[in-house]
C-alpha cells in the first residue's frame, strides 16, 4: 500500500520509519528541496495548492494523510475528491481555526479558557472588559509554538497588542494560571475502535515544547480520555488526534487540538507497546489498533536550534537518539531523544543529562 503525506518534515519522516516494517511505501508533498522525510520515499516538490502536484499525490496514494493542519482548504477538498483522506476535511477545518475548535469544545461540554472572537479594536476592548486581565490574544489561524499570540496584563497593553496582531481574525482568551500542561493522544480507526495513550506532562522553553514525560496512571487520565473521545466521535475522526490541556487545580481545560501525530507523543516510539506513528497508519488503513500502554517510564527531550554530538547522546543509559537530518536554525526542531527507564529516578537522571547537553 502507498501512503501519501502532505508535508515532508520530521512527523512525515517518523510516519515512514514506522510504516516500512508494515510493508508501506510513502510519497511526500513538500515545497522544501531538503524536506527531511524525502530520503524515505518519493518527494513531490511543490506548493500545497499546486493542483498538478496534488493530482500526482492522489494518483500515487491509496490513502493520504497530513503532518500539519495548516493545509490550504482547496488542497484538502481536491484530495478528498480524488482519493481516501484521513483525517477528514471537517477535522482539519476545525483544527485550523482556534475559534472553531474552542467553539466545538464548548458545544461538547468540555471546559476551556474563556474566549471571544475579536475582529476590531472596539471588539478587543469589549472582550477585555468581559473576560478581564490577564488575557491572551491569538491569531485564529496559522499560529504555532507560541507564535501569533501576545499576553495582555494591563489595560495599557490593548493598543500595543492590537498594533502587533490586529488586521487578521483574532480570538481573546482568559489567561489560565495552570499548574501544569498535559496532552492526551488518542487514535480511532474507521470502524470505530478507539485507544488512548497515557497523558504526557509537557514543559516548554521559549514557547517550544522542551520535555514531554509520560504519566501512566495520572489522576487526570479518565477526564482527558473522556474529552478526546467526545471530539473523536463528534468528528467521526480517523487517525491520531491530540488535545493540549491545562490543569488548574482539579479543572482540566482544553487549549487546542492537533489532528495528527504530535511532538508530545514521540516518547511512544520506544516507550509504548505500539507508537503513535504506527497506530496512525493502522487507523487510516482501518487495521486493528495496537496496544498504547507505556512499556516503562518514558520521556522525550527535544533538540531545538542545535544538535548535541551523537556520541554524547547515545552514550547515555536508556536513551535513543532521533536526528531528523535538518540544517540547524534558531528555534528549529532538529531532533529529539527518547528515554525509556526502569524507574522514575533513572528517567530523571537521563532527562537531566540530556538537558545539560543543549
Ligand atoms: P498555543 O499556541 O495555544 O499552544 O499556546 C502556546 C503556549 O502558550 C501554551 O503551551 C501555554 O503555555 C501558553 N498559553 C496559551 N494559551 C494560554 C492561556 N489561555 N492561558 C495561559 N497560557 C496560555
Amino acid at each position: 500500500m502507498n501512503i501519501g503525506i502532505v508535508g515532508g518534515g520530521q512527523l512525515a519522516r517518523m510516519l515512514a520509519l514506522a510504516g516500512y516494517p508494515l510493508g508501506l511505501r510513502f510519497t511526500f508533498l513538500d515545497p522544501a528541496p531538503d524536506a527531511c522525510a524525502a530520503p524515505l520515499g518519493t518527494h513531490l516538490q511543490g506548493e500545497y495548492d499546486d493542483e498538478e502536484m496534488l493530482k500526482q499525490l492522489a494518483a500515487s496514494s491509496d490513502v493520504v494523510t497530513y503532518e500539519f493542519e495548516n493545509v490550504p482548504e482547496s488542497a484538502v477538498i481536491y484530495l478528498s475528491e480524488h482519493t481516501t483522506v484521513h483525517p477528514g476535511a471537517e477535522a482539519l477545518a476545525v483544527a485550523r481555526d482556534r475559534l472553531r475548535e474552542k467553539s466545538l469544545f464548548r458545544e461538547l461540554g468540555l471546559d476551556t479558557p474563556a474566549f471571544l472572537p475579536v475582529d476590531s479594536l472596539v471588539e478587543l476592548q469589549q472582550a477585555v472588559s468581559e473576560i478581564g486581565l490577564p488575557a491572551v490574544l491569538k491569531t485564529r489561524t496559522l499560529g504555532y509554538d507560541g507564535k501569533g499570540q501576545a499576553v495582555l496584563r494591563e489595560p495599557g497593553d490593548v493598543a500595543t497588542v492590537w498594533e502587533q496582531l490586529g488586521g487578521v481574525p483574532l480570538i481573546l482568551e482568559g489567561f489560565v494560571t495552570f499548574d501544569r500542561e498535559i496532552s492526551v493522544i488518542a487514535v480511532r480507526r474507521a470502524s470505530g475502535e478507539v485507544r488512548f495513550y497515557p497523558v504526557a506532562e509537557n514543559t516548554h522553553r521559549d514557547g517550544i515544547l522542551s520535555v514531554s514525560r509520560c504519566r501512566s496512571a495520572d489522576a487526570m487520565q479518565p477526564q482527558a480520555e473522556q474529552y478526546v473521545r467526545s471530539v473523536l466521535e463528534s468528528l467521526d475522526y480517523v487517525g491520531v488526534l491530540t488535545l493540549e490541556l491545562f490543569q488548574a487545580g482539579d479543572r482540566l481545560l482544553v487549549n487546542e487540538m492537533a489532528p495528527r501525530v504530535h511532538n508530545s507523543g514521540h516518547w511512544t516510539i520506544e516507550g509504548a507497546a505500539v507508537s503513535q506513528f504506527e497506530n496512525h497508519l493502522r487507523a487510516i488503513l482501518d487495521l486493528p489498533l495496537g496496544e498504547t500502554r507505556a512499556v516503562a517510564h518514558a520521556a522525550m527531550v527535544n533538540f531545538i536550534g542545535t544538535m548535541p554530538a551523537s556520541a554524547e547522546v547515545v552514550s547515555l543509559v536508556d536513551v535513543h537518539l532521533h536526528d531528523y537530518g535538518k540544517l540547524p536554525r534558531p528555534g528549529r526542531k532538529l531532533g529529539h531523544a527518547t528515554v525509556v527507564a526502569a524507574d522514575e529516578r533513572g528517567l530523571d537522571v537521563s532527562i537531566e543529562a540530556l538537558l545539560s547537553l543543549r
